[in-house]
């Protein structure tokens, strides 16, 4: 039996970078606002959130704009304990002698604290993000999974269960928020089409202890068997380390992950190179599937997709998360001035108003995203051009990226 109807402002559905991340703008930026966050998995311990699919052995490389954005939440003390600024960025080429380096003292428009970015373990990326939540007004349902929704003249209407075998639940809002990541099942029941193009290449990831300290540099290598970003890591223990991720053909993929520790160690360090020093130890390999998911529309009436269901990109540009928290806060915004004006929240007028701002930043980083996997295998000067300046400082830089973007749309550089 259904309990009775519960109406609310707001209700974003999946409790990962996306959802969390919105749900903390929309408490800081729009208080007066009653929101819900429903994650199917559990959230009730610090430790639960590494559960998550978002909150896995990744690191992600945050921009500087995406941390100004999180200092304005009050979350940079907590992420600057967790993270490892990145002072610089080293590119190299194959079948180049030199590369290219980016520096945050040169690119001061670009920084943030004397940093281009900062990387954070998202195992460390969780607990802050669900912490921080639990001192606002957002209430968290989990284990929590929405199981149908249906739209109605008056919003959404969600149905969801209690995952350890409760009764079902019903829920009214006026805005939904759909942030439940890639594939997503209830974007398909609400016919919001997704087109997807495979790349055939899988993203290696893993944590590398360094021999020596890596003094704030990211580094980026483009080689014949795919580009490897080496993102500097907090020490732990006393211990250097970096993140890597490797970005490679299936085939070599599987060969590499199949590897003995010991020869995965070597196999890593010989497709890095030696300008981080000697690798000393590596842990296990973890691998994601590479492609491009765009949703064909974003918004509708009382509605928005956010996060990897709206888009999920290739991620050695590491453009995703930074991408969509420029996402969530354009959305804040568009909701402060829909309550100002209106004060209804799903209004077609506001969230048209929300996709208008968002569609040339995320037409270009798509765009740019989706050239990846040419760009490591070609011989065009122009790619080689980008090549040197390097995916992280095309994601970090600002300038850079309008550059490219600029040469993109055939502007010229
Ligand atoms: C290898 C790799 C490296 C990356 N590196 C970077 C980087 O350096 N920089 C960067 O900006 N981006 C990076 N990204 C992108 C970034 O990881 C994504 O932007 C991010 O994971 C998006 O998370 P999400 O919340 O949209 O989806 P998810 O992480 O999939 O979260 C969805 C959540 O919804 C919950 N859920 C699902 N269905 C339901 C339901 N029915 N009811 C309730 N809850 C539900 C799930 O349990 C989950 O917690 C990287 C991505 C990859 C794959």
């Amino acid at each position: 039996m259904s309990e009775p109807l519960e109406r609310v402002d707001v209700a974003i559905v999946g409790g990962g970078m996306a959802g969390a991340s919105l749900a903390l703008m929309l408490a800081h930026f729009c208080p007066h606002l009653s929101v819900q966050l429903l994650e199917q998995r559990s959230l009730h311990n610090a430790s639960a959130s590494v559960q998550l699919p978002s909150f896995d052995t990744r690191a992600t490389a945050i921009a500087a704009g995406s941390l100004q954005l999180f200092e304005q939440l009050g979350l940079w003390p907590a992420l600057r304990e967790y993270s490892a600024p990145i002072k610089r960025i080293q590119v190299s080429d194959r079948g180049h002698a030199f590369g290219a380096a980016l520096s945050a003292g040169a690119q001061k428009q670009a920084s943030f604290a004397g940093m281009l970015g900062a990387v954070i373990e998202n195992a460390a990326l969780g607990p802050i993000l669900h912490n921080a939540l639990n001192d606002t007004a957002v209430r968290l349902i989990s284990p929590a999974r929405v199981t149908s929704v249906q739209m109605d003249n008056e919003g959404a209407n969600l149905r969801w269960t209690a995952v350890d075998g409760g009764s079902e639940h019903v829920m009214k809002c006026d805005l939904l928020v759909v942030a439940d990541g890639v594939d997503s099942p209830l974007c398909k029941q609400l016919g919001m089409e997704i087109d997807t193009v495979k790349y055939q290449q899988r993203a290696l990831v893993t944590t590398v202890a360094l021999q020596r300290d890596h003094d704030g540099v990211a580094y980026e290598r483009f080689t014949a068997s795919g580009p490897m970003a080496l993102l500097p890591l907090p020490r732990r223990e006393g211990v250097h380390r970096a993140a890597v991720v490797w970005a490679c053909a299936e085939e070599e993929a599987d060969v590499v992950c199949a590897l003995p520790e010991q020869q995965r160690l070597q196999r890593l360090q010989q497709q890095f190179g030696w300008r981080a020093g000697r690798f000393i130890r590596a842990g296990a390999l973890q691998g994601y599937p590479l492609s491009l998911s765009l949703a064909r529309e974003q918004w509708r009436r009382n509605l928005v997709l956010l996060g990897n269901c709206a888009h999920f990109l290739h991620p050695v540009a590491g453009q995703g998360f930074n991408l969509t928290l420029r996402d969530c806060y354009a959305l804040a915004q568009s909701l402060v001035r829909s309550q100002v004006q209106s004060g209804a929240v799903g209004q077609l007028e506001w969230l048209a108003a929300y996709g208008e701002n968002r569609r040339l930043d995320q037409q270009l980083t798509v765009g740019f995203s989706d050239r990846i996997p040419a760009l490591f295998s070609s011989a065009n000067p122009f790619q080689q051009v980008v090549r040197q300046l390097g995916m992280l400082g095309l994601t970090l830089v600002p300038p850079l990226r309008q550059q490219f973007a600029g040469q993109a749309a055939g502007f010229g550089l």
